[in-house]
């Protein structure tokens, strides 16, 4: 699916009042948050919050997977998603990983935290994408195919940058690289 097609953000979709049904008032203007005149019911759009993780061998390479859906399908992309209400986001980050690709983490450092836009199904979401980093404490992969095509170690700086899903992907690697320095682990 290409970035050209014509998204849409929830906030576009708000005409009326959730609560009440009132119409929206036109005068708003400004994108958010969504306050009704009416009755004062309040919604606001804010981003949602997702987790990646760039799971390390100890060797200088990191695990990438092959997205098995869209949006970016078929591009490289660290193992994560979308937290679920109410959990921390390592929690969410451990649950990401054994979904996707059946490993546990053994340790979990935090990388940085990076804006992304994500498109589905004709829609936008705004997303901070929040990026650990990780050793294993298990080897045997089991990949969700439904979300992930394939895997694949790799040394992050071989990477091109246009083969990486998504901009807050390349963000989080380049401070990865930068932070661990040159040499690679040890
Ligand atoms: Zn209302």
């Amino acid at each position: 699916m290409s970035e050209a097609t014509a998204d849409i953000r929830a906030k576009d979709l708000f005409h009326f009042c959730t609560r009440c049904g009132a119409a929206r008032a036109a005068t708003a203007g400004g994108a958010h948050p969504f306050r009704c005149a009416s009755c004062g019911f309040t919604y606001y759009f804010n981003p949602a919050c997702a987790v990646a993780v760039i799971i390390e061998d100890g060797n200088g390479r990191v695990l990438f997977i092959r997205r098995g859906r869209e949006p970016a399908r078929g591009k490289l992309a660290m193992v994560g998603g979308f937290a679920d209400p109410g959990e921390t986001g390592e929690e969410a980050a451990r649950r990401e990983v054994r979904e996707e690709v059946g490993l546990e983490l053994a340790g979990i450092e935090y990388v940085g935290a990076w804006p992304n836009v994500y498109h589905a199904g004709g829609f936008v979401v705004d997303v901070l994408d929040i990026f650990y980093h990780a050793r294993l404490a298990t080897t045997a992969m089991s990949l969700d195919p439904a979300e992930v095509s394939s895997a694949e170690w790799q040394d992050p700086r071989s990477v091109a940058p246009e083969e990486i899903a998504f901009p807050s992907m390349r963000a989080a690697l380049a401070e990865y690289v930068a932070r661990r320095g040159g040499a690679g682990e040890e």
